[in-house]
C-alpha cells in the first residue's frame, strides 16, 4: 500500500466544477456571542444545510459523475447506515444511475425510508453475523456494480475538499481550521484545499474521545484499528482511517484532538440556542474543540466545519433534556 497515488488540490478543483449547480454553496455563519466569549473570529461552514443534510453529497456526487457509460448503466453499490447511503442514493438519482445500498437490518426506519425515497434498492444484512464489505463486494462482482466506499477513495476525498475550498474563497486565509474526523475523507479533502489556498492554516481534525484511533494513528505513524466506539457521534464511529486518507492526513494535517459526548451535547445546544441551527452530534466535533481551546485561540481567525444536521428531533430533545442546566 506504499504506492498509492494520493489525490491533489487539482482533484478538488475539478470536483468543484463537477458539483457546481448540483450541491449547495452552503452559507458561512458567525456568532457574536462566541467571538466575544473567546476573543477570536470564528467562521462556520454550514454543511448541515447541504443537500441531504451533510457534506457527504459532495464526495458522492463527484465520484458518480466520473463513471463511464458502462459503469452508469450497471450501477453503483455502497454500504452505510448513515449519511453516505443518502449521498449515494441522491447523487445516483440525479445522474440516472441505478443504486443499491447495503444497510443493517436494524438501521433507523427513517434513514431506510429516506434512502428508498431517493429510488435506491436497499439490501439489508445482520450487522452481528454478516460482513457488509463482503456483501458489497459480492454484489459488485455479480452485477457489475461499482463500489463507492464512504471515505477511502480519491474521488470521494476530492469532493469532500470542496467545502473548505468554498470557505477560504469566501472568508480569505485563516489561522486555524477545525473539522470532524471519522474515516478521514472530510479532513483529508479539506487539507488538500487548505494547503493550496491557505497554506499557513493550522489544520485540526477532531474525533470522539471514545474512539481516538485517528489520533493514535497520527501519533504512531501507522493505521490503528479499534472496536466500534460507543459515542453519540454516529457519523464518526469508524474503526480505522483509510490508506488514502491517512496518507494525506499524515502529510498535511497539524493535529488531531478529541471531544467527549458531554462536550458534543453542549456544542449542539449552543448551535441551537445561539445560532438557531440544528447540527447532529458528529457535526459538532470541531465546535466543541474550539470552545474548549478558547484561550489558546485568542485573536485568531478560525474556520469550523459543521459537517451535518441529520439528527432525529426526538433524539435531539432526549440528548439536550438530559443535560444539566
Ligand atoms: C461521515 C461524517 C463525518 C466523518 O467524515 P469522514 O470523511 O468519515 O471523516 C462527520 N460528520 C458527518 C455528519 C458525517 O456524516
Amino acid at each position: 500500500m506504499n504506492d498509492l497515488t494520493l489525490p491533489t488540490y487539482e482533484d478538488v478543483a475539478a470536483a468543484a466544477r463537477r458539483i457546481e449547480g448540483h450541491a449547495h454553496r452552503t452559507p458561512v455563519m458567525t456568532s457574536r456571542t462566541l467571538d466575544a466569549a473567546i476573543g477570536a473570529q470564528v467562521f462556520f461552514k454550514c454543511e448541515n444545510l447541504q443537500r441531504m443534510g451533510a457534506f457527504k453529497f459532495r464526495g458522492g456526487f463527484n465520484a458518480l459523475s466520473k463513471f463511464d457509460a458502462a459503469q452508469r448503466r450497471a450501477g453503483v453499490v455502497a454500504f452505510s447506515s448513515g449519511n453516505h447511503a443518502q449521498a449515494i442514493a441522491l447523487s445516483a438519482r440525479i445522474l440516472g444511475i441505478p443504486a443499491t445500498i447495503v444497510m443493517p437490518n436494524d438501521a433507523p426506519a427513517m434513514k431506510v425510508a429516506a434512502t428508498k425515497g431517493y429510488g435506491a434498492t436497499v439490501v439489508s444484512y445482520d450487522r452481528y453475523t454478516e460482513d457488509r464489505e463482503q456483501i458489497g463486494r459480492d454484489l459488485a462482482r455479480k452485477h457489475g456494480f461499482t463500489l463507492i466506499p464512504p471515505y477511502d477513495h480519491p474521488d470521494v476525498i476530492a469532493g469532500q475538499g470542496t467545502a473548505a475550498k468554498e470557505l477560504i474563497e469566501e472568508v480569505s486565509p485563516l489561522d486555524a481550521f477545525y473539522a470532524p474526523l471519522g474515516g478521514g475523507g472530510l479532513l483529508s479533502g479539506s487539507a488538500l484545499a487548505l494547503r493550496a489556498l491557505s497554506p499557513k492554516t493550522r489544520i485540526v481534525g477532531v474525533e470522539p474521545e471514545a474512539g481516538n484511533d485517528g489520533q493514535q494513528s497520527f501519533r504512531s505513524g501507522a493505521i490503528v484499528h479499534i472496536d466500534v466506539p460507543k459515542t453519540i457521534a454516529d457519523g464518526a464511529q469508524t474503526q480505522h482511517l483509510g490508506h488514502y486518507t491517512f496518507g494525506v492526513i499524515q502529510s498535511a494535517v497539524d493535529d488531531i484532538q478529541t471531544a467527549s459526548d458531554a462536550e458534543l451535547v453542549d456544542a449542539m445546544a449552543f448551535a441551537a440556542a445561539r445560532m438557531k441551527i440544528v447540527v447532529e452530534p458528529t457535526g459538532c466535533l470541531g465546535l466543541a474543540a474550539v470552545r474548549r481551546e478558547a484561550t489558546a485561540l485568542r485573536g485568531q481567525r478560525i474556520g469550523v466545519l459543521l459537517s451535518g444536521g441529520n439528527v432525529d428531533l426526538a433524539r435531539m430533545c432526549e440528548l439536550l433534556g438530559a443535560r444539566p442546566a
